[in-house]
């Protein structure tokens, strides 16, 4: 086991597979050449599993992880599309686990990611970035819980029919629209009901406070930065991370780098000490309890020091110069992630 198993908050890898006609689901259990996560990679880097994002892509999009996003809000997407794309990338999870030969595993329950980081299993979480897949009377939502689904970011950076996230602007605040609609306030007294965790990354920021002032759950962001260092609406203002504290939840720090820089911009030419700002920022202002990582990984372009999973150990390294000793680089690797879904998961 490595010293620092990191158990991350967010990536696109079942995206990268799903939307590259050259790769199978089955490519994951081999070393690739593109892409930031793999498992022979992630064995390399201490890379213990983590958050894995269905996102439905809008039909047109094109996915270059580095390239700079669309600051446009793309149009909502049709129910039927969404839950058949949803389908296809909640398949390829299952079979990965399936043909894993025990090496992976969809975690449900806080014991079973305890569980698995203490046996080097590579634990992923069945996680949704958009409620696209899911229709107004929330039926799908009660089948999706049963077949694993314990994360949902109720928005992506789209308009649906539950609440609206933020464009790709820059400089800009997250205040960017409307809240939650009706519907999106019955998602989530059903979602804390259920015990399915609540992604507030990508929500705009009167949704963020109408999740604050429904939800009975700690309030988390999956893979967000401070607003105060780099001021794109994708991150956290001092705020929304002051009220992330009050209610006992977490930050996991995003690597794309136009979410780190000051200057906002897209450039793997960032170097590690950006990213300890930006932790060095959370842990002052929400608490060493309430961090950790959210990389982004196979979804963004990361500075290069970190440009894949086997190079993590960069990362720590940069941590273990600024001064972070063992006990809370445990916190921040994977302690952190098991204490906050303890606290959210019924079981
Ligand atoms: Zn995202």
């Amino acid at each position: 086991m490595p010293d620092y198993p990191i158990f991350d908050g967010h990536n696109d890898t079942l995206l990268r597979l799903y939307k590259n006609k050259d790769l199978s689901y089955k490519d994951f259990l081999t070393e690739m050449e593109d892409g930031h996560i793999d498992l022979p990679r992630s064995k390399k880097g201490g890379f213990a599993g983590g958050f894995f994002a269905i996102f439905v892509p809008n039909q047109q999009m094109t996915i270059k992880p580095g390239s700079k996003p669309n600051s446009k809000l793309p149009k909502p997407l049709k129910l039927e599309y969404a839950q058949q794309t949803a389908m296809a990338m909640a398949s390829s999870l299952f079979k990965l686990e399936a043909e894993s030969d025990g090496q992976i595993k969809v975690v449900r329950t806080a014991d079973e990611l305890q569980h698995c980081i203490d046996n080097d299993i590579f634990a992923t979480i069945f996680h949704f970035e958009g409620a696209e897949a899911i229709d107004e009377d929330l039926y799908a939502l009660d089948v999706f819980y049963q077949a694993g689904l314990r994360s949902l970011g109720i928005v992506w950076s789209r308009p649906t029919i539950f609440g609206n996230g933020v464009p790709f602007l820059f400089p800009s605040s997250p205040d960017t629209g409307d809240g939650l609609t009706d519907a999106g306030k019955r998602l989530v007294k059903r979602c804390n009901e259920l015990g399915i965790m609540l992604d507030l990354s990508h929500m705009n920021e009167k949704g963020f406070w109408d999740v604050a002032k429904l939800s009975d759950a700690p309030l988390v962001a999956t893979h967000s930065n401070v607003h105060a260092l780099s001021a794109t609406p994708r991150n956290l203002t001092d705020k929304q991370l002051d009220a992330i504290k009050a209610s006992d939840g977490m930050v996991g720090l995003n690597f794309a780098t136009g979410f780190l820089r000051e200057d906002g911009k897209w450039d793997s030419d960032t170097p590690l000490e950006t990213m300890v700002k930006h932790i060095d920022y959370l842990v002052e202002r929400v608490g060493e309890n309430r961090v950790g990582f959210g990389s982004d990984y196979d979804g963004a372009g990361v500075p290069a020091d970190v440009s894949d999973v086997s190079k993590l150990p960069n990362l720590i390294d940069a941590l273990k110069g600024a001064g972070y000793g063992d006990t809370l680089l445990k916190k921040i690797t994977h302690e952190n992630w098991i204490r906050v879904l303890r606290k959210t998961w019924k079981s």
